[in-house]
């Protein structure tokens, strides 16, 4: 079976993690704080806190631009249920706006109208990996003095272009970004979550919600030659990251220009293969450089409407090959139904029920992923208004020899994804 998704892991997290053990501090010590200061160097920001998951990351980031209940925070429901369960948390209503018509992104263009005397923020999600139009949104959120928090869970290792230069997801272009570390994101520490600003002061907020709302910081206690009383001016929470998943971060983190590079030879080989298949494969902007966290192919339903999602995944499923469905849309979940609905959001409801998720991951050789392209062939080839024969067939003649042969002709090999 080829797996949806597979973590990059090797001895050297497995070495990190048991020397935290042997070390006998175990969180909130100095791995924590050596994460944080090389994460936020990795993506080019000034502060950067750990926090237990992306969620938490959410929460914290909403509390310290001062949403509460009653506030609106525009965000879109074309994504993971935690974006607006966070808000959800905070007491405030999310407020769905609809995805662009091409790609699964914010429409930036449906922002203005959603804006009301309540709104607080604007919580864009670089979906997939995708950068968001950054540009646009920033350009709304300052016209109407709005603050920018992005959902960057999926964006380690994107980058965007704004102003005419090159920055990674997470720098921030917004106020606050928020990732995550949970396994079936591009790195991992198990779980895990770390927020980036430019402003000290949301940091030392973050700092303090994190750990109870404690005044002085466990390594500046232990390091103490004067007795410390702490006190604790505000009501926090339990939002730590534990040493032994910062020690894993760091070493995840020296993996991830190797990760991204094999991600985006992986998309560009997918993208050469598909697009004859009927399948429109996700388009990336001239200004966005994804890590293809994900990489969701579309159903062409204009073309056939009658093409089912459910049957070509479970005939992917039965020839060996795992996929997933499109981004969930959080306004048709039972969770949400109480919630009014200001406006349809067409878009993001083809984009799930057209949408197949297909496995990418930088261990895959070019074999396993010339049988997903095989099995997507086949799936959508034996699908009655589907030409008879095989769109797609594979040559495989040993390890290094496979082939994917489009109507006759031998498709470019493309990027053949090593291990970092
Ligand atoms: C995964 C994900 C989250 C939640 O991340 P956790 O670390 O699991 O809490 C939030 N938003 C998006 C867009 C995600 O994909």
């Amino acid at each position: 079976m080829i797996p949806i998704a597979q973590p990059v892991l090797g001895p050297e997290e497995a070495e990190a993690a048991s020397a935290v053990i042997r070390s006998g501090w175990l969180t909130q010590g100095p791995e924590v704080e050596a994460f944080e200061r090389e994460f936020a160097e990795a993506v080019g920001a000034p502060h950067a806190c750990a926090v237990s998951n992306c969620t938490t990351a959410l929460h914290l980031a909403l509390l310290a631009l001062g949403v509460g209940p009653g506030d609106e925070v525009i965000t879109v429901s074309h994504t993971f249920i935690a974006t607006a369960n966070a808000v959800r948390q905070c007491g405030a209503v999310p407020v769905f706006v609809d995805i662009e018509a091409e790609g699964y992104n914010i429409d930036p263009a449906a922002i203005e109208g959603a804006i009301t005397p309540r709104s607080r923020a604007i919580l864009c999600v670089h979906q997939m990996g995708m950068p968001c139009d950054l540009a646009a949104i920033l350009a709304v959120a300052r016209a109407h003095g709005l603050p920018v928090i992005e959902d960057a869970a999926c964006a380690i290792g994107s980058e965007i272009r704004l102003d005419g230069t090159w920055r990674r997801i997470g720098a921030p272009a917004g106020d606050i970004a928020c990732f995550s570390f949970h396994p079936r994101k591009v790195l991992t520490t198990g779980d895990g979550g770390m927020l980036t600003t430019r402003d000290p002061g949301l940091d030392a907020r973050f700092r303090l919600w994190r750990q109870h709302g404690m005044s002085v910081p466990d390594r500046l206690r232990h390091a103490a030659r004067r007795v410390i009383f702490e006190d604790y001016p505000v009501a926090g929470f339990n939002y730590r990251m534990t040493d032994i998943q910062a020690a894993v971060g760091r070493a995840q983190l020296r993996r991830l220009p190797g990760i991204v590079a094999a991600r985006r030879a992986l998309a560009a080989t997918y993208a050469e293969a598909l697009a004859p298949l009927g399948v429109a494969p996700p388009a990336e902007p001239d200004w966005a450089r994804s890590n293809w966290q994900s990489y969701c192919v579309r159903l062409d339903q204009t073309l056939d409407p009658s093409l089912d999602q459910r049957a070509v995944m479970q005939r992917m499923l039965d020839l060996g090959v795992a996929t997933r469905r499109g981004i969930m849309c959080v306004h048709l979940e039972a969770a949400y139904a109480d919630q009014p609905r200001r406006w349809p959001l067409p878009r993001s409801e083809a984009a799930r029920d057209q949408g197949i998720i297909l496995p990418l991951f930088p261990g895959m050789t070019a074999e396993t992923q010339a049988r997903v392209v095989e099995a997507l062939g086949q799936a959508l080839g034996e699908h009655p208004s589907e030409p008879p024969e095989p769109i797609v067939r594979l040559r495989y003649e040993g390890p290094k020899t496979a082939e994917i042969v489009f109507r006759g002709e031998t498709l470019p090999r493309g990027g053949v994804a090593e291990m970092p």
